[in-house]
């Protein structure tokens, strides 16, 4: 290992400042890095597994990559001559132990904005503020930090279209390199293992198909930026929709944790690239951004429905559906397909998701909050506001939602972004004899087609547990006569 850039800083009380490593694992582009590294200070690098404010991943999927990501991080800051320090508990607890401990004399982070964590901050801030220890606040993570922005009259967005068109010709600050090298204390205080905290050990039955699809960390997330600009930008705007295509960048788990940022990801699309393309990724950016604006400005949204309406929903309670839908035996191909693609990798490609999604709430009227609570427990980029924002707007439940009256019908979303049934064959393998013609709805195959191919349905296969026209039917009656009816635009 390099012991390039090693240098001790100054000894004695006062001497250290502490980075408090959180959604941004990375040692690039991140502003409370760069000011401990600058400060002349000796740094003290920290992440804490904290389970009581809701904040730790809580999904195996989630906690997989965290262990992935923090190694990548640890050796990121050894390169530097500096060390990772791993405590676990309440960050209100840990934190200021630590800066006693060590007599620091500033602590930096950069900025969450999910609501259940402005409390815990303030309070984080006060203890800090009540040791005499400064605390420095930064923008790692926003391209538009959700107070940054507001409609003419001074009031949050609430339709992405308006929000796309005051934010896309903003410019963005320059990404910022890492740092040079950091100065490290005189000695290292104790720190957990990763390996005691067990991130792992829920999922090991998951952890191959999760290791044979991603590999996180910070230099990961570099190299799959750059592959998607070097061999799919340039069709992202086309090839986005379709699920069979290696058509978008998969960059939601990096970004989730923060290995790489978005004005790093912005930065890297300056050149290559036509305009169009370049212009489509960026929406789909904003709609991170959009959505994080949204759940800042309406914290309950992770819960509760945006209208309020829907509160009167007479939602379904089938355990047995639930569990059809959670494990891919729908009988709808293009529906299992992406819950099998979940359940094996951690991801969903976004047009399978909102398919899934809707066929959850409208075909079989459940609960938003069901899906999206095993959408938690099951994605490597759960991310609570594209998470909810992404399920309330399928739903129908959002500010900006999809309008209740749109139900996607699976086998014609099937036959139009998965023409050839590449993503269907790859996921539901024993579907992969049929004929093009039939894989999107195989219970309309001739009875020849079947026997060819040798495929039982109702054994290989389900059939489909609902009828599409009478799922149609029963949602938008349930939701024309429970709920005032509200439109909103459609996505872009
Ligand atoms: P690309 O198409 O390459 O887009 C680049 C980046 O833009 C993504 O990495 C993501 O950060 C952002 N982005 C793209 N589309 C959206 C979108 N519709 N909403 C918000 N951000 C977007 N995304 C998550 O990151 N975490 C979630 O928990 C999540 N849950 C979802 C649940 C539902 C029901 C739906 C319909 C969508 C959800 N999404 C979620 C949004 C979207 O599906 C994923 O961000 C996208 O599929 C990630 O793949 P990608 O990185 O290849 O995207």
């Amino acid at each position: 290992m390099s012991e390039q850039g090693v240098r001790s800083g100054p000894t004695g009380p006062g001497t250290t400042v502490l980075v408090w490593f959180r959604r941004d694992l990375r040692l690039a582009d991140n502003p409370a890095l760069t000011w401990a590294a600058r400060s002349g200070l000796a740094v003290l690098p920290i992440y804490i597994l904290d389970e009581s404010s809701g904040d730790a991943p809580e999904g195996c999927a989630t906690r997989w990559w965290l262990q992935g990501s923090l190694e990548s991080l640890a050796l990121g800051l050894a390169r530097k001559g500096s060390r990772l320090t791993l405590r676990r508990g309440p960050a209100s607890s840990v934190l200021p132990a630590l800066i006693r401990q060590v007599q620091a004399v500033a602590v930096a982070w950069n900025r969450r904005y999910e609501p259940h964590l402005h409390q815990k901050d303030a309070e984080v801030r006060a203890l800090c503020a009540a040791l005499g220890c400064r605390v420095r606040e930064f923008n790692a993570g926003a391209l538009v930090e959700p107070r940054e922005v507001s409609t003419k009259s001074g009031k949050p967005y609430r339709v992405f279209t308006a929000f796309w068109r005051q934010c896309r010709d903003r410019r963005f600050d320059a990404p910022l390199g890492p740092p040079r090298a950091l100065l490290r204390p005189n000695s290292w205080p104790e720190s957990d293992t990763l390996h005691s905290w067990k991130l792992r050990s829920e999922a090991p039955g998951r952890a191959a198909g999760l290791a044979a699809a991603w590999r996180p960390g910070e230099s990961a997330a570099r190299a799959r930026l750059t592959g998607f600009i070097d061999q799919a930008l340039g069709a992202y705007a086309q090839a986005r929709n379709f699920p069979g295509l290696a058509g978008t960048s998969r960059l939601s788990p990096h970004l989730r944790f923060g290995e790489i940022g978005p004005r790093q990801v912005v930065a890297a699309l300056a050149n290559p690239g036509t305009e169009a393309a370049r212009t489509a990724f960026l929406r789909q950016l904003m709609w991170r951004e959009f959505c994080r604006h949204l759940l800042f400005h309406n914290p309950q949204m992770s819960s509760k429905n945006l209208r309020t309406p829907f509160d009167r929903m007479p939602w379904r309670e089938s355990a047995d559906d639930l569990h059809r839908w959670r494990h891919g035996t729908t009988g709808y191909p293009l529906v299992d397909a992406g819950m099998r693609e979940l359940k094996s990798t951690g991801w969903m490609h976004n047009r399978v998701r909102m398919v899934v999604a809707s066929f959850l709430t409208k075909h079989l009227l459940t609960d938003w909050r069901a899906g999206a609570a095993w959408f938690r427990r099951h994605l490597v980029d759960a991310d609570a506001a594209n998470n909810c924002a992404g399920w309330q707007w399928t739903a129908g439940t959002g500010v900006d939602a999809a309008p209740y009256f749109r139900v996607f019908n699976p086998v014609l979303q099937s036959r139009r972004y998965d023409p050839q049934g590449a993503y269907l064959r790859k996921w539901i393998p024993e579907l992969a004899g049929l004929p093009d013609a039939h894989i999107h709805a195989p219970w309309m195959a001739p009875a020849s087609d079947l026997q060819c191919t040798r495929i039982v349905l109702g054994g290989d296969y389900p059939l489909p547990m609902v009828d599409h026209l009478y799922a149609r039917k029963r949602a938008l009656e349930a939701y024309a006569s429970h709920v005032r009816i509200q439109t909103g635009p459609l996505p872009g």
